[in-house]
Parts: C-alpha cells; sequence; structure tokens
C-alpha cells in the first residue's frame, strides 16, 4: 500500500500512519523507558515470531512493565496490520514504552503501556554488500555492563550507545562496528551478532560478554546443527577475529551478511568462506518456512 494509505496500531487501535502521534511525555521519548523487537516477514511468513515475542515480553518484564496484551492478541494484532499494510515482505517494529508521564519516577506514571506495532520495506544493505562482504571496523564506544543493563533486554536507551559506536563506523567509511564489552571481549555489532569461523567451526560470544540473544544467531546455531557443522558460544577477542577463515554478522534487518576485513586487516581470503555461503543459502531456505504464515 502506498505511505498514505497506511496503518499503525497504537494501543490496539488502527491509525493512518500519517495521522500516528505520541504524548510528548511519553516515558519512550523523555527516558529511553521501553523496548523494542524488529522482525521480518518473508513472503507472508513473519519468521520465527514466537521467539521474537517471548523476548519482548522478557524484555518488558525485566524492566518492571507490564503489558495490556497477551501473545495470541498481539500475534493476531500483527497478522492483520501486515494484512491491512501489504506488507508481506517487510520489517515489523514493535516499540513499547513505559507510558506517559513526565519525571522518571515510574510511581507517577500511568498503568497503560505506549505499544506501537508498524510495518516497513526494509533493505539494510545493497545486495552487493551480500555477495561481496562488508568492512567492519571496531568502535570505542564499549557495551555496557550487564550490571547496568542487561544485554538479554533490547531496551530502547541501551541503543544511544549502539548509535554512537554506528556514527564510529560511518566516519570510517565502514559498513558496521565491533563493540567489545568493560574486559575487551567482542560483543557484538550495533545492530547485529557476530559468528567467526575458524578450523571449519562456528564461533559466536555468549550473551554473558554482552551480545543480544539474536533471534537470526539463533536460526543460525540451529541450520549449523542441522548442516552438521559444529558450532559453539566462546569469548572472542579481536586477535580471534583477524584471525579467523571466515565471518559473518547476524541479525533481523542485515540478515546474514559476510564480513570480510576487520580494522582493514583481511579475513581468511578477504572474501566472503565457503561455510559464510553455505550458511547464507540455507538461511534464505529457513525465512520461507519457519514462522507464522499471515
Ligand atoms: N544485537 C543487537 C544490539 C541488535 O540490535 C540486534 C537486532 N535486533 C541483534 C544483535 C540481532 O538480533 P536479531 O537477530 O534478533 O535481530
Amino acid at each position: 500500500a502506498p505511505s498514505d494509505q497506511q496503518w499503525v496500531h497504537i494501543n490496539g487501535k488502527l491509525v493512518p500512519k500519517a495521522e500516528a502521534h505520541l504524548s510528548i511525555y511519553d516515558h519512550g521519548f523523555l527516558y529511553g523507558d521501553g523496548a523494542f523487537e524488529g522482525i521480518r516477514v518473508y513472503d507472508g511468513n513473519i519468521f520465527r515470531l514466537e521467539p521474537h515475542l517471548t523476548r519482548l515480553f522478557r524484555s518488558v518484564r525485566a524492566l518492571g512493565i507490564e503489558l495490556c496484551v497477551d501473545k495470541p492478541v498481539l500475534q493476531q494484532q500483527i497478522a492483520e496490520l501486515v494484512r491491512k499494510n501489504g506488507h508481506y515482505s517487510g520489517y515489523i517494529r514493535l516499540s513499547v514504552s513505559r507510558g506517559v508521564g513526565l519525571g522518571l519516577d515510574p510511581a507517577h506514571i500511568g498503568k497503560t503501556p505506549t505499544l506501537v506495532i508498524s510495518t516497513e520495506q526494509l533493505r539494510l544493505y545493497p545486495q552487493e554488500m551480500y555477495e561481496n562482504g562488508l568492512h567492519v571496523i571496531t568502535a570505542s564506544t564499549r557495551v555496557p555492563p550487564a550490571v547496568c543493563i542487561d544485554p538479554q533486554i533490547k531496551s530502547l536507551g541501551r541503543y544511544v550507545n549502539n548509535i554512537m559506536a554506528k556514527m564510529e563506523a560511518n566516519r570510517m567509511g565502514a559498513g558496521e562496528a565491533l563493540m567489545l564489552n568493560m574486559q575487551g571481549y567482542v560483543a557484538e555489532a550495533t545492530g547485529d551478532n557476530i559468528f567467526v569461523v575458524s578450523g571449519g567451526m562456528l564461533l559466536t560470544p555468549p550473551t554473558t560478554d554482552g551480545a543480544l540473544p539474536g533471534i537470526t544467531r539463533q536460526a543460525v546455531m540451529d541450520l549449523a546443527r542441522d548442516m552438521g557443522i559444529a558450532c559453539r558460544e566462546t569469548s572472542l577477542t579481536l586477535y580471534d577475529v583477524y584471525n579467523a577463515d571466515e565471518a559473518f554478522l547476524t541479525g533481523t534487518a542485515a540478515e546474514v551478511i559476510p564480513m570480510v576485513t576487520c580494522d582493514q586487516r583481511k579475513i581468511g581470503e578477504g572474501k566472503p568462506g565457503r561455510i559464510t555461503q553455505r550458511i547464507i543459502a540455507a538461511f534464505r531456505e529457513l525465512t520461507k518456512v519457519d514462522g507464522l504464515k499471515v
């Protein structure tokens, strides 16, 4: 549907996108107080919707926010919006904030959290980059330790940090930025998880090193198991990345994309590797079947 005929759900009400407004006292806007999800639809298949909803409900529970809908209702509203907007191949954004009220004390906020569902068309990188791979740099911006904000919470406010890191990548003409944790171990990229291939084995940092438990990351781990490729969650240093045979990033928006250099060191041959290409092909197939049909 043309953008002036698109709709969004705000707290369960269908509103034309062009007329969708939130309060200037919404806690998401005032303090980044909330959580979100980004979900892809592939040809009418909402990819791994259930784990996305589980992650959202866990994020908001950890933040002490109670949604006014349950999973089945939310699922129904999402499917309805996809059909109404005709975004059968696109991107769904679920945004939650604690609610409306000035002042940071949650005690002064109304009992109704804000929940917005929108759908978009989205292509993060040009096709050429999926074939030739991304150049990645290490950001000086670190991921916050779990004692500050747990990486498992897909929190709105946390992303100011990731945006700073992404600006570093932009400044250096790179496609993405790797972020390290306070101990110097690799955590993830600004909107993606990282995998390296070393000695025929897939390695990815554990969430305890500061990585979001990515849905695409899990899908790749499942595929690796099915393909007989060993996969382990283990701490990685930059040395491990520089010396990997292959590397790739995974995320809902970016999908699976090869990473061919890191801080101007070629990874392997400096071209997308064989295992990476096999994973990408298998992921493409999986997106057609694993999810909710609308
Ligand atoms: N890390 C961060 C910081 C992210 O924002 C994302 C995107 N949601 C990911 C990793 C990848 O997670 P997923 O595969 O669930 O999109």
